[in-house]
């Protein structure tokens, strides 16, 4: 089933309509990992913040279905609660509310939403022990305040605890890879596999190869010349030479191909 469709979708920035996106056509079917890959400045992030529905930009041209509506019609909240997660290249930091308190909010406004009982303390708890393991986060993060002190590698492993309580249907990580070393990188990588269903999708944009030594996955996009998505690999047959050649190139490489 396809997840995700998006069709020609060319976007500028609000304040000086300076266009960013040139026309993006991009399919994320149920149970797919996509990496999209690019130099900096391409319109990576522009095209997930656009996607999360963020007020710095307008769409002015092509679609977006999500699970067969219109996603460009739903407010970002409505997005949100309609599935679509995103995880932010710098997750804030909530001083005087903690993590766990924050999650059943999050969790219990969800389930609201979607005509079902909210969870009491207890019943949340008993929700989150699974998850909780799942993303191999130490329970005593659960009573800290939200982000804040935490390092790097522990922002991106609660940025995906969080995708976790809200069972999200597809979700963006952007660069979840960034600032972290090879540890935090694996063990951030190992949460987000344990995610993985056949039902529910990822899209991970990222600026170097390394992520996907430990994230496999289906399809890899580059984005290049004012971000166009030009190239398209499936790798289901285990092949990763477009991000191998691009080891080798360079950017430079792939974009004169
Ligand atoms: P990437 O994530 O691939 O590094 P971005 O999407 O952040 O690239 O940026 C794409 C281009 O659009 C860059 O040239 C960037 O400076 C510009 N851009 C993005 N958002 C804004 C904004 N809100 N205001 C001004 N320029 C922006
Ligand atoms: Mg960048
Ligand atoms: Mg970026």
């Amino acid at each position: 089933t396809v997840l995700l469709e998006v069709k020609d979708l060319k976007a500028v920035i609000a304040e000086s309509k300076q266009m960013v996106l040139r026309g993006i056509n991009l399919t994320i079917r149920e149970g797919e990992v996509h990496a999209i890959m690019g130099k900096n400045g391409s319109g990576k992030s522009t095209f997930s913040k656009v996607l999360v529905g963020h007020p710095d930009y307008e769409v002015v041209g092509g679609s977006v279905e999500f699970k067969g509506q219109n996603l460009l019609d739903m407010d970002p909240e409505e997005r949100s609660h309609g599935g679509l997660f995103m995880s932010f290249q710098s997750p804030v930091e909530i001083p005087g509310v903690s993590n766990i308190d924050f999650l059943q909010m999050a969790c219990n406004a969800r389930r609201k939403k979607r005509g079902l009982p909210e969870f009491s303390p207890i019943e949340f708890f008993g929700f989150l022990q699974p998850k909780l393991s799942a993303v191999n986060m130490d329970p005593k993060f659960l009573n800290r305040n939200v982000n804040e002190g935490f390092s790097g590698g522990e922002k991106k492993r609660n940025e995906i605890l969080q995708l976790a309580v809200l069972e999200a249907d597809l979700a963006i990580l952007d660069e979840i890879d960034s600032g972290l070393d090879v540890d935090a990188l694996q063990d951030v990588a190992k949460a987000v596999n344990a995610l993985l269903t056949p039902s529910n999708s990822i899209l991970m944009i990222t600026h170097y190869r390394r992520l996907l030594d430990y994230i496999s996955p289906t399809y890899i996009h580059i984005m290049v010349r004012d971000s166009d998505i030009r190239r398209r690999q499936n790798r289901k047959d285990g092949d990763v030479s477009l991000a191998e050649q691009l080891e080798r190139e360079g950017y430079r490489g792939i974009s004169a191909a």
